[in-house]
């Protein structure tokens, strides 16, 4: 089979000719039709220091993925051959006190899809039935190759009831777009969304955004003007992993606002934590989905509203075919996309 893989410890990848994947008691073997690049796959593909310290090549790379199952384990009763569907790419262990009790996106020992196991950009993916998500038979394989960051949207936006609240997302990529779409469809009063980038900002305006800011002309406090706000933002979603964008946030928050953090710092950042003690802020860190009511309530989001629905396509700016996978990356390094599909049929 065709997969595009990191075969030595170097920059770089290769799509090669690799055995297909075996399929355990408890697997399932999935054909993949679509797949998604993210943040994670060009950290791997220019082998920084987090790709460096955490894959040990060779390695199938990919997560974010939709297909058919063609093939299932012995064991397994849940899906059938022929169903549509993705993968949560977060493995847990199901023996650690968090798994345990029910709570598997904090498992001790997670193992990723393409980071730590054979990955997605490949013809066949394989992984435990447990992972796998049954989509309706008619839904668009494009819109099933993004629920992975849609359910990092998904997850960030549940964190608190959004009904009447004011709503602020700083950072503009495919996730903070998607998490503009939730908040709209949630029912915030007024949506505000940031970043540097018009083109992305333009995404947000489609996905529902009142106002939008680029940080390189404006602050958080002109939206808060133009809206005629008095008293800042009850709920932020940080989605950019950008110190100043968080310490924008915290200054123009409500007393009592309530922050959840989803991007991921490329360096550790200073903060006014007089500010976030005193105007009692609480900030609260996000990791991947909740297994598995973030895809349960993400799924009936798109199943039941045609304009949430339509949010979320527009964000997929860009297809290729696999073999076109460097076109592909360069378009998602450009920054002026949004999310970037690999066609694998
Ligand atoms: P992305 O890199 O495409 O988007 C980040 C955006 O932030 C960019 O558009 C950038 O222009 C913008 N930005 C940079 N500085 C800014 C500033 N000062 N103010 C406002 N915006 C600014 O990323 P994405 O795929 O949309 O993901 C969003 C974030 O979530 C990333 O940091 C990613 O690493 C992180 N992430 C975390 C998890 C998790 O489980 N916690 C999962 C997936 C992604
Ligand atoms: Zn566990």
């Amino acid at each position: 089979m065709r997969a595009l893989t990191k075969l030595s410890a170097d920059p770089g990848l290769e799509l090669l000719d690799h055995p297909e994947p075996g399929c355990g008691a408890w697997d399932v073997k999935i054909r993949v039709l679509r797949a998604g690049i993210c943040g994670t796959d060009l950290h791997l593909a220019d082998w920084d220091d987090w790709a460096r310290s955490t894959v040990d090549p060779p390695l199938v790379i990919g997560h974010e993925f939709y297909g058919e199952i063609v093939a299932v384990g012995e064991k397994v009763t849940s899906v059938a051959v022929g169903d549509r569907a993705s993968g949560e790419g977060h493995i847990v262990c199901g023996t650690c006190r968090n798994c345990r009790a029910g709570h598997r996106h904090v498992c001790i020992a997670i193992e990723g899809l393409g980071v730590n196991r054979d990955g997605a950009f490949a013809d066949f993916v394989v992984l435990p039935a447990t992972n796998v998500w049954v989509h309706p038979a008619d839904l668009d394989p494009d819109l099933g190759a993004i629920f992975d960051p849609l359910g990092n949207a998904t997850h960030t936006a549940l964190q608190w009831p959004m009904v009447g609240e004011d709503v602020v997302i700083t950072g503009a990529g495919p996730i903070g777009v998607m998490a503009a779409a939730i908040a709209r469809h949630a029912g915030a009063r007024y949506v505000v969304v940031s970043d540097a980038s018009d083109y992305r900002l333009e995404l947000a305006r489609n996905a529902g955004a009142d106002v939008t800011i680029n940080v390189t002309r404006q602050s958080l406090a002109d939206a808060q003007d133009t809206l005629g706000m008095k008293e800042g933002f009850d709920i932020g979603m940080e989605m950019s992993g950008a110190g100043p964008a968080v310490s924008d946030m915290i200054s123009n928050m409500n007393h009592g606002g309530r922050i959840a953090l989803l991007g991921l710092p490329h360096q550790s950042y200073d903060l006014d934590w007089g500010k976030v003690i005193t105007h009692m802020i609480t900030l609260k860190g996000i990791y991947g989905r909740e297994m598995f009511d973030t895809w349960y309530a993400m799924s009936q989001m798109i199943a039941t509203s045609e304009r949430f629905r339509s949010a979320v396509s527009q964000v997929i700016t860009h297809r290729f075919p696999a073999e076109q996978w460097e076109d592909a990356f360069e378009a998602a390094r450009s920054g002026r996309c949004g999310k970037v599909i690999l066609d694998w049929s």
